[in-house]
């Protein structure tokens, strides 16, 4: 038994628990007999040091790495690739370092391991938390085969600016929809059971408040108030402590001039004590490190004892705690306490994972090949990548395209993309292995197809190279593709992102279309007005020229493995598409932060008695609205929302809301809708949304048929955090929307007493 690996191979110390032991039992019979180092060792994590199959790398990093493993101070490693490769650290960790204790095996699984899924943005306009969890659980069925047994993922963070380029990695700007996002993709990864072989601990990150680096910049400064905190940034968090998540990543930005990785506000107080969380924090990247380069720690010795404090439990790459913690211990200027806590808190997880019972139980070579790329699994991508496209505009019923007789162009250099679809973060799975739209649409054989690039769009090759080199002012091959456009029935251009412009350390000034893809648009109008725009992008791109000529734009993002079989579904209408926009699409770039649930003001409107005035909170050069709002999504039927029913109007504190809407499919195909509810707090203590999601069901609807659709609201509904971070729950009138986007059709009101 693989249990053995836990004894004391030198000094014959024995462990005093049993197999059958709960695993609290067994963390602390094994701390106490672990050297003060060996359990900061647990605190320690490093990137794979090298790839096995080659030399070790010359600059000492591999030898440092190998020491530490061999003296048991490497609690766990990042981006080991390959099972061969974990089997050998592991080999280290267990076999030759004093109490044998295993290595916990971390990677960014973000998006799927080799079977790629929709990029998580994508994923979350389907609005299916089903769908979401499936594919959390493919990720996790590979992953965990090839040696991995902790995934840094769900990215939980709410944004509200599409120039920062990780929202592709979120679920969008609604904390309603992200915690239910959040939650679904926890339980996907992790399963019931984390100790089954094919589930992973997952790791919602980056505590936090990420998402809101001013200005969209990447590593840029926040500058929140606790209102956005407590209401928006932590919700979805909190709902995966609540699902049980494993591991949170601390965030590398600030929060109220702390650091967030020795920001013990929120590491102790909110996650620790207030939510009870169970799990352990890793760092990110450095980030103890950084603290120092910031300006807030004196030097190394200073980040470390600041972190450890604040209760970042793991560090992540920064060789920090690995280098000073022991001093500081002995110095009394750390409790050893602290470092009990933290060991005791990995070691916890390591059990449940099953690690000390088979240390190499996640490296099955011959699960492997049975799950990577199964059938199986390109089903499920498949099925996401279809949920995932938002059907933003169709006029005059372009789409879906007729199966036979057309002719029809296809431009774009995004449409024989392989890779781009692919998007950011997969960095296991191989370059090119993405369905194209080209091949997708080939499948269509009744129509004639002619393809032509139009116009160029390359970069980088990988997601880390450090200059992103985007050609894309080549116009030579505009007027092949003009000459076709002019002989199609129907011109499909598929514009937008390259999959490595957005991610992270992607963020962008300018969110249209990159370069020369407007003016090859706009040439193309001119010949052929019937045009349908199949974007692919990572973030809301503003297209305000395109919606005004446009007849039919389809939001396509970066689908995955299966890409172009799902875009060419949809465009074929043998799927009919149903998702909708989990962040706001703006106009121009000027108008960001913009997202549905803002706040109020006291001039939201022109003054009714002096229209003339213009002090009222716009701007002089465009209107208030989005170009395309939250929830936003077309279907190829239509839906008909009304009787909007409560069974009265004044309820007490403690009653359960219940609300009902009739939904009737007014078009002639079957079609899927998300029904949104909205609440609106008319008067509170602290000023509240004009907006916020509350709850959203996702029914299918045969042409004629009606269902009623109940919604429930209760207590947890209707309060909200008040700037010391306390739930509250205030009496008074709250106003209810329904319908099928931000902007919907039916309201009516009621009272809390
Ligand atoms: C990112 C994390 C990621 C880590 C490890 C960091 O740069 O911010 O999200 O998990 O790298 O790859």
């Amino acid at each position: 038994i693989m249990f053995m690996a836990c004894t004391d191979n030198h000094n014959n110390n024995t462990i005093t628990y049993s197999k059958t032991d709960p695993i609290n039992k067994k963390v602390d019979s094994l701390i106490k007999i672990m050297t003060l180092k060996e359990k900061i060792g647990q605190m320690n994590q490093y990137n794979g040091f090298w790839d096995v199959t080659g030399p070790a790398p010359d600059n000492g990093d591999a030898e440092i790495k190998y020491e530490h493993l061999k003296n048991g101070l490497v609690g766990s490693m990042l981006s080991v690739r390959g099972t061969k490769a974990v089997r050998a650290v592991q080999k280290i960790a267990v076999e030759e370092s004093r109490l044998g204790i295993p290595l916990i095996i971390g990677f960014d699984v973000i998006h799927g391991y080799k079977t790629l899924s929709p990029i998580p943005l994508a994923e979350a306009a389907s609005w299916d938390l089903e769908a979401i969890e499936k594919s959390a659980q493919v990720a996790a069925a590979e992953a965990s085969a090839a040696g991995i047994n902790w995934t840094f993922a769900p990215m939980v963070d709410i944004s509200r600016d599409p120039r920062w380029g990780r929202v592709m990695e979120g679920a969008g700007e609604d904390p309603f929809l992200g915690s239910k996002i959040a939650v679904a993709r926890v339980k996907g990864f992790q399963g019931d059971d984390l100790s089954a072989v094919n589930t992973i601990a997952a790791c919602a990150k980056h505590f936090a408040a990420y998402g809101f680096s001013e200005a969209g910049k990447e590593y840029n400064t926040v500058d929140i108030g606790n209102s956005t905190l407590h209401n928006t940034v932590l919700p979805p968090f909190k709902a995966a402590v609540e699902a049980n998540v494993k591991t949170l990543m601390n965030a590398f930005n600030e929060y109220d001039g702390v650091p967030a990785t020795g920001n013990e506000y929120l590491l102790r107080n909110i996650l620790k004590d207030k939510w009870g969380f169970k799990g352990f924090v890793i760092t990110d990247w450095a980030s103890i490190k950084e603290m120092v380069i910031w300006g807030y720690a004196k030097d190394k010795r200073d980040a470390a004892k600041i972190a450890a404090l604040a209760g970042s439990d793991m560090d992540m790459e920064s060789h920090i705690y690995v280098s000073e913690l022991e001093q500081l211990v002995k110095d009394g200027v750390i409790d050893e306490k602290i470092i009990d806590e933290a060991a005791r808190r990995i070691l916890t997880v390591k059990f449940e994972l099953g690690l000390f019972d088979d240390p190499y139980r996640y490296c099955d070579e011959t699960r492997e090949k049975e799950v990577v790329n199964s059938p199986k699994h390109l089903d499920v991508v498949l099925d996401m990548a279809k949920k995932s496209i938002v059907l933003l505009k169709n006029e005059n019923d372009l789409l879906p395209l007729k199966k036979q007789g057309q002719n029809i162009a296809l431009i774009g250099a995004l449409a024989n993309e392989k890779n781009s679809p692919l998007g950011s973060w997969r960095i296991a799975s191989k370059d090119n292995t993405g369905v194209s739209v080209l091949e997708g649409m080939q499948n269509y054989k009744d129509n004639n197809l002619i393809y032509k690039k139009g116009a160029d769009i390359t970069v980088g090759d990988t997601q880390f190279v450090n200059e992103l080199t985007i050609n894309t002012t080549d116009k030579s091959e505009f007027n092949e593709a003009i000459d076709v456009a002019k002989k199609a029935d129907v011109v499909v251009m598929v514009l937008g992102e390259h999959g490595f412009q957005s991610g992270e350390a992607r963020s962008r000034t300018d969110i249209n279309l990159p370069g020369v893809q407007q003016e090859l648009l706009e040439a193309i109008y001119k010949v052929n007005k019937n045009i349908v725009l199949v974007l692919n992008n990572g973030r809301p791109l503003s297209i305000t020229w395109a919606d005004k000529h446009i007849p039919a734009i389809l939001e396509t993002w970066q689908l995955g493995t299966q890409a172009g079989h799902a875009v060419a579904q949809v465009l074929y209408g043998d799927y009919n598409p149903s998702g909708k926009l989990p962040m706001t699409f703006p106009r121009n770039v000027g108008q960001i932060p913009i997202y549905y649930n803002h706040k109020n003001t006291g001039r939201p409107v022109r003054d009714a008695f002096n229209p003339e005035l213009v002090f009222w909170s716009h701007y002089s050069d465009v209107e208030n609205t989005p170009l395309y709002h939250f929830g936003h999504g077309l279907s190829y039927t239509t839906f008909k929302y009304e009787n909007l029913a409560l069974e009265k109007t004044v309820f007490g504190m403690d009653e359960t809301i219940n609300i009902s809407v009739g939904i009737t499919n007014t078009g002639k195909v079957t079609g899927k809708e998300v029904a949104q509810l909205y609440i609106r707090d008319l008067v509170a203590s602290t000023t509240r949304p004009v907006k916020e999601l509350k709850g959203f069901e996702l029914i299918e609807l045969q042409a004629g048929e009606t269902k009623t659709v109940n919604f429930v609201l209760n207590k947890a509904s209707l309060g909200f955090y008040n700037n010391q971070g306390d739930f509250i729950i205030e009496p008074g009138t709250f106003e209810i929307f329904i319908g099928g986007s931000s902007q919907t059709t039916l309201n009516t009101r009621f009272e809390l007493e």
